[in-house]
């Protein structure tokens, strides 16, 4: 962080980006103050005991941004730093993310301001519990009013409290479950859940890569295969997106975490280095890689591509004009500053917006959700009618020809999708499809303006046209 400047608040720095993207679209200036505005913000702090006997008050906070679309969606963050101004920014970003996905919510965030390695697991559930109580007595939780999910700090463990203390606590809710995504396969979990924001972040980078125009315009060739990755932040979603890009044969050369970083020009493996920080606590040291104490220089350093997947307002004013990478991929949210990503775009580097680019984690939540509505795995009444039916296919196609189908052959037709198929399929066309709505809107400013531009553009269209079906402006 800088000395230097003044940081912007981080709302304000969503609704600068916002600003930039409202002239492009033609309603009054009322309603897009209603598209931007907060709905309502809660701040409540209630007592912990903490097991030396002694009493601590927790600070929490749910801001639910809009309510075009019902339930609000977001997830839950437990950091030390947590603060109203970041919550409802990145409750407003959840708002225009579902938007550019298509996803049927409104968006909310919600935060502990705790540093959960102080705590032990017991506390832990005791102050996930106590959220979610709040969360209830005030109507801020359930299936269709407003419905968490995992952020930075929490995981399926935290969710499956929640699902369990909502659902004792609404006897007769028959869509309890759904009053949270992201939980254990167990509870309700859907598979595919846990690696959903990293995959989401590769299927948007591959996307972009895969425009040889594009790439051409930035020097590169098109593909991600070659492709030298620098990755910040190794947590679920640094973890994932690096382990999907290397898995398609891009070079991960680099992976920043908050004690140092390592570096290995030949590409590093994410699964290896995973689990030796799994084994270590730390990269230090790692072997065949370089240690670099120097954070922040190893942000700098020369790549193709750079995925910040850490916190918010990692590259700003400070420190843009040293970045070098050619696409900067927002795995985090808010990890560019207003102004820095400005910057980026005047010198021509292509940011992978984080309300399009993370979006996969709240798409896939959207899947888990309609599971829980719907009570039933996907696929459970159809899989054994379309293994019969490829089978079919395949003896067709064997007494036809005349001959016998090789077994990888079979193996591609044989078999139904399972759930995780098919939630891979759901999030790949999600991502797919919302990166091409964007790069049209992007080129139909003869491609001068910026992606992040292009996809508040199709957010604002999409909010404002449910308020306009709702006649809630007559
Ligand atoms: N916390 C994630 C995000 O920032 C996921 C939210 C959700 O699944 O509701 O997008």
């Amino acid at each position: 962080m800088s000395h230097q400047s003044k940081p912007v608040p981080f709302f304000a720095q969503v609704l600068q980006n916002f600003d930039k993207a409202a002239p492009f679209t033609p309603y009054p200036q009322g309603l897009l103050e209603q598209v931007k505005q907060c709905n309502s913000v809660y701040h409540f702090s209630f007592p912990l005991e903490r097991e030396t006997g002694e009493i601590e008050v927790i600070h929490a906070w749910r801001a639910e941004h809009s309510h075009h679309r019902s339930p609000t969606k977001g997830g839950i963050r437990f950091a030390a730093n947590v603060n109203e101004d970041e919550v409802t920014a990145l409750a407003a970003l959840m708002t225009f993310k579902c938007a550019v996905v298509d996803v049927p919510f409104g968006g909310a965030k919600g935060g502990v301001k705790i540093s959960k390695h102080n705590y032990s697991q017991d506390e832990l559930e005791r102050i996930t519990r106590r959220y979610t109580f709040e969360l209830n007595k005030k109507n801020f939780i359930g299936p269709g009013i407003d419905v968490p999910a995992p952020d930075f700090g929490t995981g399926p463990q935290e969710m499956a409290w929640i699902a369990d203390t909502y659902s004792s606590l609404n006897p007769n809710e028959l869509n309890a479950v759904g009053c949270v995504t992201g939980k254990p396969i167990s509870m309700g979990g859907v598979n595919g859940r846990t690696e959903a924001t990293g995959l989401g972040v590769f299927y948007g980078i591959r996307e972009a890569c895969n425009i040889k125009e594009d790439m051409e315009a930035l020097g590169l060739a098109p593909g991600v295969e070659g492709k030298r990755v620098v990755i910040q932040g190794f947590g679920n979603v640094g973890y994932h997106a690096a382990k999907f890009l290397h898995d398609h044969g891009a070079l991960v050369v680099c992976i920043i975490e908050y004690d140092c970083a390592i570096y290995r020009e030949e590409g590093l493996s994410p699964e290896h280095v995973f689990n030796f920080r799994q084994e270590q606590g730390t990269f230090k040291n790692y072997p065949t890689a370089e240690t670099i104490v120097d954070t922040s220089a190893a942000l700098e350093m020369e790549c193709d591509i750079l995925v910040p997947a850490a916190l918010e307002s990692q590259i700003t004013i400070d420190n843009v004009n040293r970045i070098k990478a050619k696409i900067v991929a927002e795995a985090a949210n808010g990890p560019v500053t207003a102004e820095a990503s400005e910057i980026l775009h005047k010198t021509g580097v292509m940011v992978l917006p984080d309300l399009y680019l993370n979006a996969g984690g709240v798409t896939v939540s959207y899947f888990e959700w309609i599971k829980n509505l719907q009570h039933i795995r996907f696929g459970r009444m159809t899989k054994r009618f379309d293994d019969r039916f490829h089978q079919t296919v395949i003896e067709i196609i064997e007494e036809a020809t005349g001959t016998t189908l090789n077994e990888s052959l079979v193996k591609k037709i044989g078999c139904g999708a399972g759930e995780k198929d098919m939630v891979y399929a759901g999030l790949e066309d999600a991502m797919i499809n919302a990166f091409h709505r964007i790069r049209g809107i992007k080129n139909q400013d003869n491609g001068k303006m910026d992606l992040r531009t292009a996809a508040f553009i199709d957010a604002i269209h999409k909010i404002v046209q449910s308020y306009l079906e709702k006649g809630i402006f007559p």
